[in-house]
């Protein structure tokens, strides 16, 4: 017998001890994952020490090191160590933190963290807050909290009516939102055919104008989500000239800020993020650029009063506490992970000045892989990083647009291939790129120039090969 939290360690640490010489991209085939893991379902129970042991090995070979520093896809990072460690003991006391009577210890840790979290990134003190898991959730949570509140202004009570018979809802954004946003809207049963595009400029930022246009016919029920940071460029809509208007029309406003609320808690880029505490519910990751392990969102609502009465359960039997925050009155689940113990250990871990610092950091290397990349021969950075996130499109002399976005992909794959840096693609304002984003706490200077000269073999080798 071998003890299975002394296997889950071993095994742990050779992973993080090994991320700076793995191969940065998962290898195995979904084939090669299925024959090493799969087989009939168990007839009969193994050692757990064992188990443990066979996971690790069958698993590796498919495994990303996005926890490493030459992970730039998506809008992925590593964790913390405080974090990992934190989240660890999350699974070994095992508490069901949707109520204060049956998990004292990490619901008064939500409770700190919430409040923690609301200085960190200036919202009003009196916003309400859950913690979900994920940004897709807390949009869903803050949109509900919406749905509700728009249609109480309409005199329709959604929580015992429902929608039928409803006013609409009508819900602006930008044609540069991302779609989890569509899918909160979906899942709310308002209709994505109930969302309209307010018209953006050149680097998707939303017009005044437009909106002011859109919001001038009689008042009616209206959300409008904006964006602190769009996945390819970083671009901030203008809250302290949209938000107004938008309120001047009895709309209620959210914004998306799963990673470009982080620009909040630096000096060097709060800017940015002037006039976002004029909204009403905010949606932001954990597990992005503060660096936790997955399963970590976080919904902030102005109107505490109306989150509640929105998603609380209130049964008898759960005997809630009232002098006690307890969770499952801001959250959709009962029963639910404890899952802002790892983030108050991050935040103890940082402090104010180690978050801002971690931002800050992401951000130049974000702007020293951009401009490093743009400058190799054959390369052009579509954009001057205001966060960090950035573009960089490959393109080879008299090649058509079609030839081009081909071999930006061409180069992405090769560059994934070595296993010394990882990038995804995505298609801006018409063409290929390859997306440069830069959210974790390990990526340093070194990561920095290794995965530029990495591109630059890569590309002179697709040039040739082309
Ligand atoms: C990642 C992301 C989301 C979705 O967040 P999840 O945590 O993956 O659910 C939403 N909006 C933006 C801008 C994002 O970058």
């Amino acid at each position: 017998m071998t003890n299975p939290l002394d296997r889950a360690m071993h095994h742990a640490r050779a992973w993080l001890d090994g991320l700076d010489t793995a191969p940065v991209g998962g290898r195995a085939t979904a084939d090669a994952l299925r024959d090493a893991l799969g087989g009939p379902l168990p007839e009969t129970g193994a050692d757990a020490g064992e188990i443990i042991d066979a996971l690790a090995a069958g698993a590796g070979p498919g495994l990303h090191a996005n926890a490493g520093g030459r992970f730039f896809a998506w809008v992925m990072a590593g964790s913390l160590p405080s974090a990992v460690a934190a989240d660890w003991l999350v699974s070994a006391w095992d508490q069901n933190s949707g109520m204060f009577t049956v998990a004292p210890s990490t619901t008064i840790i939500e409770e700190i963290t919430g409040g923690w979290l609301k200085d960190l990134f200036g919202l009003p003190p009196e916003c309400s807050f859950a913690f979900t898991t994920g940004c897709q959730l807390a949009h869903v949570t803050a949109l509900a909290v919406a749905r509700h509140a728009v249609l109480e202004q309409a005199g329709w009570d959604v929580g015992r009516d429902g929608l039928y018979g409803a006013p609409p809802i009508r819900i602006l954004t930008s044609a540069n939102r991302h779609n989890t946003l569509d899918a909160a809207v979906r899942y709310l049963g308002m209709g994505e055919a109930h969302m309209e595009s307010v018209a953006t400029g050149e680097f998707g930022n939303m017009l005044a104008e437009d909106l002011a246009k859109k919001l001038s016919g009689p008042t009616r029920p209206t959300i409008l989500c904006l964006n602190a940071a769009d996945l390819n460029v970083g671009t901030f809509d203008d809250f302290a000239t949209l938000i107004p208007i938008a309120k001047a029309a009895g709309a209620w406003v959210h914004v998306d800020g799963a990673f470009g609320l982080f620009a909040r808690t630096s000096p060097a880029y709060r800017a940015l993020t002037e006039g976002i505490d004029l909204a009403d519910s905010w949606a932001t990751d954990g597990h992005k650029w503060l660096n936790v392990p997955y399963d970590c969102g976080m919904a902030f609502v102005r109107d505490a009063a109306a989150h509640r009465a929105a998603i609380a359960k209130g049964a008898a039997y759960l005997s809630p506490s009232p002098d006690v925050r307890d969770p499952s009155d801001w959250n959709f689940e009962l029963s639910r992970r404890a899952r802002a113990v790892p983030v108050y250990a991050a935040l103890r871990e940082l402090g104010r000045a180690g978050v801002a610092d971690l931002v800050e950091r992401c951000c130049r290397h974000c702007e020293q892989l951009v401009s490093g990349l743009g400058a190799l021969p054959g390369a052009r950075a579509l954009n001057v990083p205001v966060l960090n996130q950035g573009l960089v499109r490959f393109e080879r002399a008299g090649a058509t647009d079609a030839e081009n976005d081909a071999f930006t992909d061409e180069v992405i794959r090769r560059t994934n291939a070595t296993g010394e840096a990882f990038f995804s693609g995505t298609t801006w304002n018409g063409v290929r790129a390859m997306r440069v984003s830069v959210v974790s706490w390990r990526t340093n200077e070194h990561d920095v120039s290794r995965s530029i000269a990495t591109v630059a073999r890569v590309l002179s080798e697709a040039v040739a090969a082309a």
